[in-house]
């Protein structure tokens, strides 16, 4: 038996497939009825389906093969017997495993059969909800249920980091308009269309009799100066990253204003990373773990300021992926000090020994570094001094409006 954890999106799918949500799905769809979604917005069988709900896996696992769906904390969700293949996509039968279904507001991630059951025989307008309802929003479901003479039934689509705070939202709303609330985990579509069919889809299998999409959220992203933000230093050893990362964060320190978490490259090696080699993984590895600590601190609006070497362009740009997804902002900053000027300089005596054979796979010795494309701020230190270094990147972070 293999084990697999699919992403966030595919785990919702899932969930929704298993519930019921997706009737008549109720597995990932095989080649033969996706190409038929994408050019005709149909199943193979003739059935509309407007979008095509697939299951990424390793291309090592065959047909035949039983695999364990698991989800990020290894609670088993699901066992898929693949019996088809095709690219990195499988499809098969899934057998849902008895299991307690956890999260914020939990309780309220009810099947459809139960909804159904609860609401009985009224006529149900069912409002999915992608963000709150105003108040002009809420008087107009108000008069359309009284017109139809229909209960109210409120779907907040919740998923991902701002889940809970729609489910509050529809448990307000709820309280005005005396209705019934089902969380649901349906990830955003791309297409607008796509995602308001899905949404009639599973307000019908909800026992809708009407549908009312509310309307989209506007996502106004808080000022620079409250929300998170990761500085991240790269560049050869000895180029000045530690000692300018310093600087900044006592500079943000003395002005006060934004927490400051400090990741020195190094330090990070003798804990964090401790045990890691300088490996392609292992560097990966090290640089990921310091994406994920500074992404959380990002995410609560915290300031984290890294220094590592970071040489692969890569995973750079996952960290700073990661970064943006928590809804953070991401400043990269190469101190671009030469190869030449950070041997003169060689503080740590780490340039010699590369030299002399004695420390392996030494970034700009005898390992890459890749210089990155897309820095904030590229930074020289030869014949800079310090302060002017630190004001730099000070400077862009209270034009960014980082700091006031
Ligand atoms: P890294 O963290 O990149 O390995 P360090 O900050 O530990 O590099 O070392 C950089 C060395 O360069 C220090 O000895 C520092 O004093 C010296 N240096 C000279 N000018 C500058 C400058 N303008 N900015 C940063 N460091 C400088």
């Amino acid at each position: 038996m293999t084990d697999w954890t699919p992403d966030a999106r595919e785990l919702a799918d899932l969930e929704l497939l298993l519930s019921g949500a997706y009737a008549p799905l109720t597995e990932f769809l095989g080649a033969a009825d996706v190409e038929a979604v994408i050019e005709r917005g149909r199943l193979a069988d003739g059935t509309p389906w407007p979008d095509p709900i697939t299951l990424a896996l390793p291309e090592d696992v065959p047909v035949g093969a039983r695999v364990t769906l698991r989800d990020p904390e290894g609670a088993s969700v699901a066992v898929l017997t693949v019996t088809e293949r095709f690219g990195h996509h499988a499809a098969g039968p899934l057998e849902a495993l008895d299991r307690p279904i956890f999260g914020p507001f939990a309780r309220l991630r009810r099947t459809p059969a139960e909804v159904r059951k609860e609401v009985g025989d009224r006529d149900v307008l069912a409002v999915t909800m992608r963000g709150p309802l105003d108040a002009a929003t809420l008087d107009d479901v108000a008069a359309t249920a009284e017109e139809l003479e229909a209960g109210v039934l409120l779907l907040p689509l919740a998923f991902g980091e701002d889940g809970p705070a729609l489910v509050r939202a529809a448990l307000k709303a709820a309280s005005t308009l005396g209705a019934v609330v089902t969380a649901v985990p349906l990830a955003p579509r791309e297409d607008p269309e796509i995602d308001l069919e899905l949404r009639e889809h599973l307000a019908l299998n909800y026992g809708a009799t009407e549908h009312y999409a509310g309307p989209a959220p506007l996502k106004i992203p808080g000022p620079p100066h409250r929300r998170g933000l990761v500085v991240f230093f790269t560049g050869l050893s000895g180029s000045g990253k530690s000692t300018i990362a310093r600087g900044v964060r006592d500079a943000l320190l003395e002005h006060g204003g934004r927490t400051v978490t400090y990741l020195d490259g190094d330090v990070v090696r003798t804990l964090l990373s401790k045990g890691l080699t300088f490996s392609r993984d292992d560097r990966d590895l090290n640089i990921r773990r310091i994406g994920f600590v500074a992404s959380e601190v990002a995410r609560h609006g915290g300031l984290a300021i890294c220094a590592p070497i970071a040489p692969y362009a890569a995973t750079r740009d996952e960290v700073r992926e990661m970064v943006e997804s928590v809804g953070a902002d991401f400043v990269l900053a190469h101190v671009a000090t030469p190869l030449e000027e950070c041997e003169r300089r060689d503080r740590k005596g780490l340039y010699a020994k590369a030299r002399a054979g004695l420390i392996p796979e030494f970034t700009g010795i005898s390992d890459p570094y890749e210089e990155p494309d897309d820095a904030d701020l590229v930074i020289d230190t030869t014949g800079v001094s310090v302060e002017r270094a630190v004001a730099t990147v000070y400077n862009h972070l209270i034009s960014g409006g980082w700091i006031r």
